[in-house]
Order: structure tokens, then sequence, then C-alpha cells
């Protein structure tokens, strides 16, 4: 190729932590690399991986100055295809963040690094013809060669297949090539042979129908289904559309709601292993994922947040389960909210966005109010089953213990006499979450934070729940040095030693972040549920979301009150969100469930409207509220955020930051002290920025950041912008 004359400037983002696009000249022999391609570049006395964005005519920069590429390690190859090159580009320039940053958190780790190489194709294995006749054959001496060859004899497997068979397969393989009896070729795509699943009720025929018209455009839907009423049911009828065209499809998932239990039913369904990825996967298990969506091979990727930025050359449709759930929003770094990009990145491509929850978020709510989104209620529960029941107990003027009431005791023995499952739900884990000084009043509060520590009594260590620091429980009190410390409150493991004491027979299981952490224990107690033997089941909101347990027909919701008279305006939704979830985990099957809730405001206007008329009405009344105090979503917001060590310091920053605020419509606010002040050591402020439209906050906010560029801070000092934000 004839490299045009001048030289065209390279423009290139590097994993730095700048608002900068870097300009370097082409190699020396004046091959150009397709924006979306790794380079290697010199970076002052260092050798960076960086990734171009943009090929252009001119720099800035005279000439003179500019560097040359040192290497482009993958080729012609490129990283990101032109759609998601596309699509980092709105974030960098949304979110406000720095490009680099945005652009290798795309990256799966290995390719982060020099060195990091992109995986060859991989292949797959089958029978030759000779092949197919040695398999007539007896075992013979060698029973090893025949198993493997027994393995291909359905067809062809992949390379991890056959390491299921036999470890050293690699080596046995090779000498089943040299005999001619097997062959390799590049791996496929699965086929799709879909298993035939339940008869669709009326309500998710109707889902169906209307997601099936409109395949072929960029439309959102709003899938509101209460728990149980199917809403995987109907991904599962679209997905198949989709991917019968050919197409690719992406399914996101909250952290938690990757479940060995969803991946078989697509499995099962689809005929065919979904494509998984999520960060806790080893680095070359991401990579070999981000290979298959790049080359096509995955035809269903299902993944937590960051898979959303996976390139997909042939994604056809996006649908993102639980979609109110805080997971998707990045809370730090890149703070992005998966949901947001989501729909952008299907407008953009022209496809179907899918958005599924029993408890729309506020914001696709109003989306959907508007007429933006299509609704589609589902509101029978699927298999038939009753939609469970709400008492509420008052707590005022009743003996608790462990934090239950003696009324939500009966309630559960009752349950487990008649050979039933209750669960107790509690979003508070360890023991206790102060430890303090009967005689005196101290308490054991975190050096670094505004937190109090948590004691684990198992553990024997108070711990803070924000920094992850810990000491040793005293026994005396550091202060008065009298022999009095106790825990004040409760957390699920008190909660387990005193539902323990009082049904000493009955099996008891917790779930939450301590008792939980092997890989595989979640599923191993989920099993135990399903078995179906009468237990207890007491656990955090680890408990709340998408698992079905359908001998469960009690909940006990201990303790929400605090929610109900918070700060954060945001908090009533997401207690709302959280009860009608782990209320959806009671009486899936033929058994009708009861969900009792404790509280001392049994009179508050939401909860009452929550518990007669249901979750549309409670975010109906949300929504006004939210609408007569220009709240979002009817407001749009961004935060500057800093912290550092001295408050002075990040004050002082944010009044200058203020100052040089520019005129326009939107307004700001602060500075203002975030709800946790001292987190980790760091003192953490913000001012707010408030606009009646988005794009009059963007054009400010552009402006301003230019401004805040030019403010000189200490290195101790860090700040970054938070577009819509969602804690404060
Ligand atoms: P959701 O995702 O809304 O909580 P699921 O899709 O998991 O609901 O469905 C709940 C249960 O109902 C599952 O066991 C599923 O197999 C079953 N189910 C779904 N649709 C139907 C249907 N049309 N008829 C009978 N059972 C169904
Ligand atoms: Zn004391
Ligand atoms: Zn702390």
């Amino acid at each position: 190729m004839q490299s045009p004359a001048p030289e065209s400037i390279l423009r290139i983002v590097l994993p730095l932590p700048l608002r900068q696009i870097f300009d370097y000249l082409p190699l020396e022999n004046g091959s150009y690399p397709q924006p979306g391609s790794r380079v290697v570049v010199p970076f002052g006395p260092r050798r960076l991986i960086g990734v171009v964005v943009e090929i252009v005519a001119e720099s800035n920069l005279p000439r003179a100055k500019l560097a040359r590429l040192i290497a482009c390690p993958d080729g012609q190859q490129t990283v990101l295809t032109g759609e998601s090159l596309e699509l980092l580009k709105w974030c960098w320039c949304y979110y406000k963040h720095a490009p680099g940053e945005v652009v290798f958190n795309a990256l799966p780790p290995l390719l982060r690094r020099p060195g990091g190489m992109l995986p060859s194709p991989q292949l797959q294995y089958c029978l030759t013809t000779a092949g197919k006749e040695r398999l007539q054959q007896a075992v013979g001496r060698i029973p090893a060669q025949f198993r493997l060859l027994k393995a291909m004899r359905d067809g062809a497997v992949s390379g991890s297949q056959l390491r299921e068979v036999s470890p050293a397969w690699r080596k046995t393989l090779a000498r089943l090539m040299e005999q001619h009896w097997t062959k390799a070729e590049p791996q496929q795509a699965p086929t799709l042979t879909a298993t035939a699943g339940p008869v669709l009720n009326a309500e998710q025929q109707v889902a169906i129908n209307a997601m099936g018209s409109k395949l072929d455009r960029f439309h959102c839907h709003l899938l509101d289904g209460i728990t149980g009423s199917g809403k995987t049911e109907v991904y599962v009828q679209v997905l198949k559309q989709v991917l019968q065209t050919g197409g690719q499809a992406l399914l996101l998932v909250p952290e938690i709601g990757l479940t060995p239990q969803l991946l078989r039913r697509l499995h099962k369904r689809l005929g065919f292993e979904p494509v998984v990825t999520h960060s806790r996967l080893s680095e070359g298990q991401r990579l070999k994922a981000w290979a298959k969506a790049r080359n096509g091979l995955a035809r269903l990727v299902v993944g937590t947040r960051s898979a959303l930025f996976l390139p997909i050359p042939g994604l056809k449709m996006i649908i993102l389960d639980e979609e109110h759930d805080a997971s998707f929003k990045q809370q730090d770094g890149f703070r992005y909210s998966s949901r947001d990009v989501a729909v952008k990145r299907a407008a953009g491509l022209g496809i179907p966005v899918v958005l599924g929850t029993a408890t729309p978020s506020m914001e696709s709510f109003n989306n959907a109010s508007v007429g933006r989104y299509s609704w589609h209620r589902l509101r029978e529960r699927a298999t038939g089953a009753a939609v469970p029941k709400w008492r509420v107990l008052d707590l005022r003027q009743q003996t608790t213990r462990g934090g239950v009431s003696v009324t939500a005791m009966q309630a559960i023995g009752e349950t487990l006499e008649k050979g039933h499952q209750a669960l107790v739900f509690l979003n508070r884990r360890g023991y206790a979450p102060v430890m303090l000084c009967h005689e005196c009043g101290w308490h054991a509060a975190c050096p670094s934070c505004d937190a109090n520590l948590t004691w684990h009594k198992a553990g024997h260590i108070l711990l803070c729940h924000h920094c992850d620091s810990g000491t040793g429980v005293p026994v005396m009190c550091p202060v008065c040095n009298a022999d009095a410390l106790q825990g004040a409150g409760e957390g699920t493991e008190q909660l387990q030693q005193v539902l323990g004491n009082a049904f000493p027979t009955t099996p008891l299981l917790r779930f939450d972040r301590d008792s939980v952490r092997r890989k595989g224990e979640f599923e191993r107690l989920s099993e135990i549920v399903k078995a179906g033997e009468s237990c207890l089941l007491v656990g955090t909101q680890m408990l709340a979301k998408g698992h079905h347990f359908p001998q469960v027909t009690l909940v006990v919701i201990v303790d929400l009150d605090q929610a109900l008279y918070s700060a954060d305006f945001r908090a009533l939704e997401r207690m709302g969100q959280l009860m009608v979830q782990v209320a959806g985990r009671a009486g899936r099957d033929e058994l009708s469930g009861e969900v009792l809730l404790q509280t001392h405001y049994p009179e508050h206007a939401a909860l009452s409207v929550l518990l007669n008329s249901g979750y549309e009405s409670f975010a109906n009344n949300l929504s006004i509220d939210r609408k007569s105090a220009c709240l979002p979503p009817f407001s749009y917001q961004a935060l500057l955020r800093s912290d550092a060590q001295h408050k002075e310091d990040v004050r002082g920053f944010l009044e200058q930051a203020k100052q040089r605020f520019p005129a326009g419509r939107a307004e700001i606010y602060g500075p203002f002290p975030a709800m946790m002040e001292r987190r980790s050591g760091r003192y953490r402020w913000y001012l707010l920025v408030q606009a009646d439209t988005r794009s009059a906050l963007h054009l400010q906010l552009d402006e301003w950041l230019l401004e805040i560029g030019k403010i000189s801070v200490t290195r101790r000092l860090r700040w970054a912008v938070d577009v819509d934000p969602q804690d404060y």
C-alpha cells in the first residue's frame, strides 16, 4: 500500500489516567495499523501498549516532536471492531473519563500488557474416514487412543473436551494424527438445537410477539415481570429467534446472578453452551472468551457488567437481566452504567435491547411510562403459584431475640413443623454491627473510616466493612477498663446462633460473604435447600436475587427500617426493590407463601403503598415525589468527586473548581461531604451539578473540565467526574 505523503498521524490512547490522546508517527516502513489495533510506543523512558483510535492528516504538535511507533504486535488484526471503538469514544465523551482507561477497561487483562498476545485460532478435532473405521475395531493395545477416538465419535470436539477424557490428550492426539485417524480444523460456532419449553402463557406470548416483530431495529423493551413470571423463558424464546438468523447475542447479569443454574438452563434449551465471562475467571479464560466473541464463535455471551464492551461483530440483541441491580453501575475508576451504555450500544447498532426485572429502576420506569420503551408486564406466576402475602409486624414494644420478634419466631416454628422451609433475611453480616462498653459508652470505630467496626464473634475480630481493616477483640474497655463490652444490634452470624438455639434440630444454612467464600459453596448450599427437606435459611442480599427455592413458604425480613428515613433519595427505591426481591423467594411452586416484615414504622406511607398496592404504585408515587423535587430521572446530575488525606485540600480544590464553573443553565451546589466522609483514611467531598436537560449538563461539564484541568493540585489529591451518579 502506498502511504500518503506527508505521513498521516496516528492518534493513540495509552493506559494512563490522563484525558489526553497522543499523536505518533507510523512505523519506519510506513505501514499503518488500522484504528482499533494495538501498538507499542515509546513514552518517555518507557514502552507502553497503546490502541490506535484515529488516523488524521495533521497533529497540533510539530512533526519533529512526534515519536514513532515501535511495533504492531498483532500485525493487521484489530482488537476492537469499528463499532466497539465508536462505543468507547462515546463513553469517554459522555462519562468524561480518561480515554485510555476507558479503552483498556474493554480489553481482556492479558491484552493490556506488553507481551500479551492474541490467542491463535482455536482448533477442533474430528475423525477421518480411516479413524471411523479404526473405531469399529476392537480396543486393541492402546486404550488411551481408543478413548480419544470414542470422544470424537459424534462429531468434532475441542481440546478442553479432550482434556476431560484424558489429561495427556495432546500426546495421544499427536499419535492419532500420525496415523491419519484424526484431523484438526478451525473451531466453528456451535449449532442451535433448541428444545421445546413449556407452553407459554398469554402474557409471555404477547411480550415475545412484540419483541419478535421488532428484531431488525433499535427498540427498548422493559420486561417487567414478577419473580417466577417466566422472564427467563421469554429471553430464551427471543434469543432463539435472534440466533436462528445467525446473529450473536449478549446477556448481561448482575455479579451475583451468574449461576451454573442459569447456564445449565440456557444450555439445555438452546442446545449449546453459552460463552461465559466475568472478572473472577482467570486471565487466560477471559482472553479465550473475548476471542470467541471477537471471531464470531460465541453465539451467546453471558457475562457481568464488563462483558458489555466485548467486540461482537454479529451482535443482534442485548438483554440485561435484573436491570435495576446496583452492580450494573461501576462505582470507581471509569464509572459507567452498563444499562445506559447497553441502550446506547443497541441504538448505534440498530438492534433491540431487553431490560428485564421484577422491580424496574426509576429511570426505566419513567422511560416506559412516557412511551420511550415498550412496557411488557408479566403479572402472573408462570407455574400458577400464588403470589406471597405480606404481613406487617409492628416491632414497637415487642421483645426480640437476635432481632427476631416473638411473633416471627412462632411463624418460623409453625412453618418448620409443617416440614417447610423458612428464610430469614437480614442485610448485615457479622455478629453485631457495633461493639460498645456498657460502662462508659465507648464503641469500637474504624480509625480510617467514619464507621463502626463490626464484631465477627466466630472469627474473634472487629472488622471494618468499608476498608477491610481489622483488629482483635478487646477483653476490657480500652477507655475505662471495665469488663463490660457487648455487641449492639445484630448481624447474620448472631441470627444464626439465636435461630440455631431456638430450633436445634432443624438444619440451618447461612448465606453471606463470610459463610459463602469458596467457589461452588453457594451452589452446594442451594442444592441442599432445593432437595426440599425442612430447613432454615439465614442470609443477606445474596439470598435476594434470582435463585429459586420452591419449598420456602415463609420469609421474615428482620430490618429494613434504616432506608425509610435515609438522607439518600434513592434509599426508598432500593428498599422497595430489595423487599420485593426477597419476598419473591417465597412460595414459588404449589405452596403459597407469606412474607413477614418487621418494622418500627408500620404507618410509613411508601411502605403501605408497596405492601397494599404493589411495586408499580410504589414506583409511581416515588416518581411523583422525584418529579416535584426535580430529582433524577427528572433532572440530570454529575458530581465532581475529590478525596485526599487532608480535608482542607479537598475543600480548597472544590471551592476553586466551583469558582470556575461556567455560566449556563446547569446549577452547581456544594461542596458537600460524601455520605461517608472519611474512608480508608481519606476525606471525600463532592460538588453537585444539576440541569433539567442532558445536553445542558454536558455542554457546561465539558467547558468546566477544561477549566478544572488548569487548577494545580498536589499529587495526593484525587478528583474524578461521576456522570449520572448513583451514590453520594
Ligand atoms: P423469572 O425469570 O421471571 O423469575 P422463570 O423464567 O425462572 O421466571 O420461570 C419460573 C419457573 O416457571 C421456572 O421453573 C420455569 O421453568 C417455569 N415456567 C416459565 N414459563 C412457564 C410456562 N409458560 N408454563 C409453565 N412453567 C413455566
Ligand atoms: Zn468503657
Ligand atoms: Zn475502615
